[in-house]
């Protein structure tokens, strides 16, 4: 079995896949169980599990033509807009363990959901806001 992810092996050309973007660290190919037509997913080529295993540079690199690829996914199906998401972690319902933005495309056609639909949502005091806001600050 190969120690390399899934997704490694499609930058490798050893499991096929419909490319639409590659250059020399990132690499974008079609879902093949699109959300919706044009679903597409970028990775940096390299195989870092999650977004804080990447160094700045590499996210920079991916970011440097996320925002370019999603435009002509929008162009190419003609839909009105895009969510762009990570699932970053197993327990966010990620899968393949080689980070990746999912680029789906969103119509104005009564279909189109914002990402809120997946949470009920918190209700938080004043001091459990400032407290969790103090943690995060606290962890990085
Ligand atoms: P995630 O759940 O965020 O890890 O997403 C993994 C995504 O990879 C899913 O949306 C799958 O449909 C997609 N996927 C799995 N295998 C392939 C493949 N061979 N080619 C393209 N996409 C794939």
């Amino acid at each position: 079995m190969s120690d390399q992810t899934l997704f490694e092996q499609i930058v490798e050309g050893e499991i096929p896949s419909y490319t639409v973007y590659e250059d020399e660290t990132t690499y974008a190919f079609l879902d093949v169980n699109p959300l919706a037509p044009g679903h597409t997913l970028v990775i940096p080529k390299e195989p870092y599990e999650r977004l804080e295993d990447m160094p700045a540079g590499a996210a920079a690199d991916v970011f440097g033509v996320l925002g370019e690829i999603a435009a002509a996914v929008e162009a190419a199906v003609d839909a009105d807009a895009t969510t762009i998401a990570i699932n970053n972690g197993e327990a966010a319902g990620q899968e393949v363990p080689h980070v990746h933005w999912h680029v789906v495309p969103q119509f104005e056609d009564g279909t189109a959901r914002p990402i809120h639909v997946m949470f009920d949502g918190a209700d938080l005091s004043d001091d459990e806001m400032e407290t969790v806001a103090e943690r995060i600050r606290d962890n990085q």
